[in-house]
């Protein structure tokens, strides 16, 4: 049995010619759609009063959990309008199924993968007139769900809600795909065995943006987390996978293993680039193999990938005291590749052969 949904519709959608405004240059996660879903969770209860409803601030006792224990997960997808006008998510399930993995590291409630989905095809549906024809542009829909009982003891809380808003987005990067410089954190690390790095929780990011402000002070535009017991095996970046491309064509990315996010891009990568006639290894790659393999010639490519930047290529390595460029300051042709094909399955200009989208209406 999925949940029903009570319509609780918008008195006061902006207007068309505002919304189209906003959507002529949405930018990134500054606007939002008129409605929103909610759901909530108690352990009698269980999942009831779901409802799509306006946009619009919550009321929370500040004793709520989430401010002070940060028992709170989220998820992040794309719809895209498609050349015959429907519009079409790509693989929501497999977000559903790692929002269900996130919850249970974090001790919050299972919510079936039908009823996630459900939820953010409702919304989707209600503010369609909000999805960006505009190639490269999408809606981005965010599932969140939160601890909002009013206790401070330490324990899971008895009232969760989940919430699903979705934001117009525009061409990630303003000036066109170029290749960004990364900072090596060897002070920070991101996740260890047995904690919460390959959950999408919200304290992961908090604890990245420390090394992310050190990157910044450095010149640098993005992190590369090493893992945290031997310092020296590449994980990720804050919120993107990492791709290494070798001179043999050959493709190699970090194995999740418990303390790297499991990306549906970078997931997605995988089948895309073997397709294309590139070998993909799922395997350690150190430090040293990086600036070593650059060095010589080995690596030729380098590139992170994530819903919200799908592929961007990595041009620049720096760390205390050194750096290394990385290609010739151009996207590489197989980065390019391989954001060309992703994009082209995602709005719809390449053949579906992987079952990846999901028709909304
Ligand atoms: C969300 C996220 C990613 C990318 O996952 P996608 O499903 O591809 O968007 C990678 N790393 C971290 C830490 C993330 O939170």
């Amino acid at each position: 049995m999925t949940i029903e949904f009570a319509r609780n519709l918008s008195s006061q959608p902006l207007a068309p010619e505002k919304r189209a405004a906003a959507l002529e240059n949405p930018g990134f996660g500054r606007v939002y759609t008129d409605h929103m879903v909610t759901i909530t969770w108690t352990p009698d209860a269980g999942w009831h009063d779901a409802q799509v409803r306006p946009y619009g601030p919550l009321s929370l006792d500040p004793a709520t959990a989430v401010f002070h224990y940060g028992q709170s997960i989220f998820e992040g997808f794309k719809a895209y309008v498609q050349p015959d006008g429907s519009i079409k998510t790509f693989r929501p399930d497999a977000n559903g199924r790692r929002f269900q993995r996130s919850a249970h590291r974090l001790a919050l409630p299972d919510l079936p993968v039908d009823d996630f989905v459900a939820a953010a095809d409702l919304l989707i549906s209600t503010d369609r007139d909000w999805v960006p024809a505009a190639e490269e542009k999408s809606l981005y829909v965010r599932p969140f769900m939160m601890a909002t009982e009013a206790f401070l003891g330490v324990r899971p809380a008895n009232h969760v809600t989940f919430l699903v808003i979705a934001s117009p987005a525009g061409a990630y990067f303003a000036g066109g795909l170029h290749p960004v410089s990364i900072w090596l954190s060897e002070e920070y690390t991101r996740a260890a065995p047995g904690g919460t790095g390959a959950a999408k929780c919200a304290g992961n990011y908090a604890a990245s943006l420390l090394a992310q402000q050190e990157a910044s002070a450095n010149g640098c535009d993005q992190v590369v987390f090493l893992d945290a017991v031997e310092k020296k095996w590449v994980e990720e970046l804050g919120g993107m996978n990492v791709y290494f491309v070798f001179d043999d064509g050959t493709l190699a990315t970090p194995p999740t293993s418990g303390s790297i996010l499991e990306g549906v891009t970078r997931d997605a990568i995988v089948a895309l680039a073997a397709e294309r006639g590139h070998p993909v290894e799922e395997r350690p790659v150190s430090i040293d193999e990086w600036r070593a393999g650059v060095a010589s010639g080995r690596i030729t490519e380098v590139f992170a990938c994530g819903t919200a930047a799908v592929v961007t290529p990595l041009g620049r390595l720096a760390w205390r005291g050194g750096e290394l460029s990385i290609g010739d300051g151009h996207t590489g042709k197989v980065t390019q590749d391989i954001r060309d094909a992703l994009l082209a399955v995602q709005y719809g200009h390449a053949a579906d052969t992987h079952g990846w989208m999901h028709t909304v209406c």
